[in-house]
């Protein structure tokens, strides 16, 4: 059996000059769990040029969506980001990570810490009804550069509250923490520093992080992983050590090793 299948783009979304989402159709057969990435791309010069990409659509739906940086001179995002309805795109067939929701302890609140594009697999994530019989709490956080950065901030802060079958759910668990540093708003403190200094518990108005309820996941780039988990640690949590053993938190390790 090939490892590739072929989608088809059913709609793309541009946020800003360097961000945008797509959606294509999605085999049957392709199964996934939250949190997984999976290697896509376009055939370049008759050959395949594969990205690794995080799923941000839940695995109950019937399309799959990515969220994707549009990188000037990347092999890959320089076409990528010219795609249109009715395109095709490749699809690796076995989707993996270490961004899974079960190599959590059992806890009360999950913090999701996301920078860039690093919301993709939290996108899936919120939108699984599992997270919410897990947690009482889901706390996403955003942190981006600019305000233009904070894609699906309307679908989450707002449209995902009217959900049919999560909306309930939603609008009482979910808090959502945007965060931009590099212009003015509301919480400008990088991730890290929010969760050393407490500030990230007293900006939400919620009990100080402690290490027997409260749970993370964390995706970004390699400098927000490694100063995220040093937060987390200095705070006295415990990163799951590998895939199946279960910690207080997990992160992409694959983006980590890359
Ligand atoms: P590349 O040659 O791959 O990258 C060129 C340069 O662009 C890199 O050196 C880096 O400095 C920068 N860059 C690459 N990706 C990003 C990014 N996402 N944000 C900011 N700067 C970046 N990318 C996504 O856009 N969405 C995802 O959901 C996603 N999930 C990933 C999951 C995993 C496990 C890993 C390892 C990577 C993921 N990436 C994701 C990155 C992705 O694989 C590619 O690097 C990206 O698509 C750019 O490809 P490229 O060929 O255009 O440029």
């Amino acid at each position: 059996m090939s490892s590739l299948q072929t989608q088809t783009v059913i709609d793309v979304h541009h946020w800003n000059e360097s961000l945008f989402s797509f959606k294509t159709t999605r085999e049957n057969s392709f199964r996934f769990e939250n949190g997984h990435f999976v290697m896509i791309g376009l055939k370049l010069d008759g050959k395949p040029c594969l990205r690794a990409y995080s799923i941000a659509s839940p695995n109950w739906s019937e399309e799959l969506e990515f969220f994707s940086i549009k990188v000037a001179d990347g092999k890959l995002t320089s076409q990528l980001q010219h795609l249109n309805p009715g395109d095709e795109v490749l699809v690796g067939t076995k989707p993996v990570g270490t961004l899974v929701m079960r190599d959590l302890r059992p806890g009360k609140r999950l913090f999701l810490f996301s920078s860039g594009t690093g919301l993709a697999p939290f996108m899936s994530i919120i939108r699984d009804l599992e997270v919410y019989e897990r947690f009482e709490q889901v706390v996403l956080v955003h942190s981006v550069r600019q305000v233009s950065d904070l894609a699906y901030r309307d679908y989450i802060g707002a449209e995902l509250a009217n959900h049919e079958y999560l909306g309930e759910f939603i609008s009482n668990q979910l808090v959502y923490l945007p965060v931009v540093t590099r212009e003015s708003f509301d919480v400008q403190t990088r991730i890290p520093e929010l969760i050393s200094t407490g500030a990230l518990t007293d900006t939400l108005g919620m009990e100080p992080l402690n290490t027997s309820e409260d749970r993370a996941m964390i995706c970004g780039s390699m400098a927000m992983l490694d100063d995220t988990k040093a937060a987390l640690e200095g705070c006295g949590f415990v990163g799951s050590p590998s895939q199946g053993e279960v910690g207080d938190f997990v992160i992409e390790r694959a983006f980590v090793e890359r």
